[in-house]
């Protein structure tokens, strides 16, 4: 029998939104891991400590390595398996979260995949471990949205190359034992000069200037770094303008972007777990509020939009390039579904919580909870920036998602 005069075999299955069920087992253990470490999630937050002990037993289960590939002492597991990690982690612990994304999907898995072997067998090690971190080093006071604007020189020289710029907002930068900086590099103009070159935290003429302190999230706080770097080696040289050049930067950067989407999932599910809990058994005016009608279809509005970015979210870490670098525009319509229901969730969680919402957070989560997820329409590609590429991409003809 044909349709529409093609033969296909009805065995074949095309798209399967199920998770494979290895992976939900994988969630749930994650999950287990991340409750039975995070009984003071609420102090890291608020003492600004970021958890070494807690991170290195995430190493020691291979959490951290989960995607690294086995050469680089990691799992070799797909995108995939990290995003769903990271959603069951986040719904415990942003900081045990946020640690893995950085490890995992961050710039380690950049030398994990596209550095020279000497410089990934020095840092990535101690990184699966959870002894130490890499931050990446993008933004600068007067190039936030616009890369094209980035200042930060590398240039060559005869006793090594030279890093020299300031870089603001990195996130742990001022606990990383190295840095992957996005410079400048030759003469091309705008972000075709650009260019990933990792520099030791350690070397002399790499000083943090500035840590901030912020709205949440603050176990892993934010830096100002000033580079004045000399003598670095040619093999620190991670993405040069002429060996893939900004595009494969941005490439590899879907890897974090998709992590947040899967983090921001995680913490979506955790707002709605703490409102769905409260009115099933809050009664006022006789009956409880999960009877009441506007407030049912808020949370089905709620439920519906994480669904649909979870979907988007395990679609786009599914299609992957030789690398494990997800889709530019996939990533960019999970990153932007996931982050908005995340804010969403953890607002109207507050709203429907009463006073309880609001009190601070060793009392009850859910106010730490909005605080933590805030910055992430702005991290790692602002909302804005990725609706300009959705929309470019929609008018250029490329933007349909099939
Ligand atoms: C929690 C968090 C963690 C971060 N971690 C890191 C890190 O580890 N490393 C790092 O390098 N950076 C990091 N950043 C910085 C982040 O990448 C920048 O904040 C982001 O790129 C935006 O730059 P900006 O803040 O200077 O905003 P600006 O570029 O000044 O933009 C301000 C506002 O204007 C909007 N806007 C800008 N241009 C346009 C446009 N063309 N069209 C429409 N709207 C526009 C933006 O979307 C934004 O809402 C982090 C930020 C946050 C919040």
């Amino acid at each position: 029998m044909t349709v529409l005069d093609l033969q296909i075999d009805p065995t074949v299955r095309g798209w399967s939104p199920e998770l494979p069920t290895v992976y939900q087992e994988l969630a749930d253990r994650a999950g287990q891991l991340a409750a039975s470490l995070a009984g003071e999630d609420h102090l890291w937050d608020a003492e600004g400590r970021f958890p070494w002990p807690e991170v290195a037993v995430l190493g020691s289960h291979g959490v951290l390595g989960l995607t690294h590939p086995e050469e680089a002492g990691g799992a070799g597991l797909p995108r995939l398996a990290a995003v769903v990690v990271l959603e069951a982690l986040a719904q415990h612990s942003f900081t045990l979260a946020e640690a893995t994304q950085i490890a995992a999907n961050g710039p380690a898995y950049v030398l994990s995949t596209i550095a020279a072997p000497r410089l990934r067998d020095r840092w990535v090690p101690r990184v699966l471990a959870g002894e130490t971190l890499i931050s990446i080093a993008i933004t600068e006071v007067d190039a936030g949205s616009s890369l094209a604007e980035i200042a930060t020189n590398a240039t060559s020289d005869p006793v090594g190359w030279s890093v020299s710029g300031t870089k603001c907002f990195v996130t742990g930068g001022s606990l990383a034992g190295a840095h992957l900086v996005m410079a400048r590099m030759g003469e091309s103009p705008g972000v075709r000069g650009l260019g990933y070159v990792l520099v030791d935290a350690g070397a002399p003429g790499c000083d943090v200037r500035q840590v901030h302190r912020k709205i949440g999230g603050n176990a892993t706080p934010e830096a100002v770094i000033d580079f004045a770097v000399a003598g670095i080696d040619d093999e620190a040289i991670v993405i040069h303008p002429d060996s893939g050049g900004f595009a494969l930067a941005m490439q590899s950067y879907n890897a974090m972007r998709i992590g947040i989407a899967g983090m921001c999932c995680g913490v979506a599910r955790r707002a709605l777990d703490l409102a769905e809990a409260h009115l099933a058994q809050r009664v006022q005016g006789g009956r409880p509020l999960a009877r009441r009608q506007g407030l049912q279809w808020r949370i089905a509005e709620l439920e519906l939009e994480l669904e649909s970015a979870r979907l988007l979210t395990y679609r786009a870490a599914s299609r992957v390039d030789e690398h494990g670098f997800p889709d530019g525009l996939d990533t960019a319509r999970a990153k932007l579904a996931a982050s908005r229901v995340a804010v969403a969730a953890a607002d109207a969680a507050i709203q429907m919580l009463g006073w309880r919402g609001i009190v601070s957070a060793e009392d009850h989560p859910a106010e730490r909870i909005l605080r933590e997820v805030r910055g992430w329409t702005i991290a790692g590609g602002t909302s804005e920036s990725l609706l300009n590429m959705l929309g470019r991409a929609a008018l250029s003809g490329h933007g349909s998602g099939r």
